[in-house]
């Protein structure tokens, strides 16, 4: 997993924005996730967080 990417449920974006910012001091890069789990529960993550250049690879649709 690239560093500071997290996945994170909907209750958990705030927390997951905290965390990214403070380990990678970027602005994350958001998308909707699948088939992933949260990094802070049991549940399925709705978004992940990454930095554009972990994302570079995936298909950006926002830009
Ligand atoms: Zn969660």
């Amino acid at each position: 997993m690239p560093k500071g990417t997290k996945y994170c449920c909907e209750e958990h974006v705030d927390m997951a924005f905290d965390d990214f910012l403070l380990e990678t001091e970027t602005f994350p890069y958001m998308e909707k996730s699948s088939n992933q789990q949260c990094s802070y529960c049991m549940k399925p993550a709705k978004y992940v967080l990454a930095t554009e250049d972990s994302s570079r690879d995936v298909n950006i649709k926002n830009h």
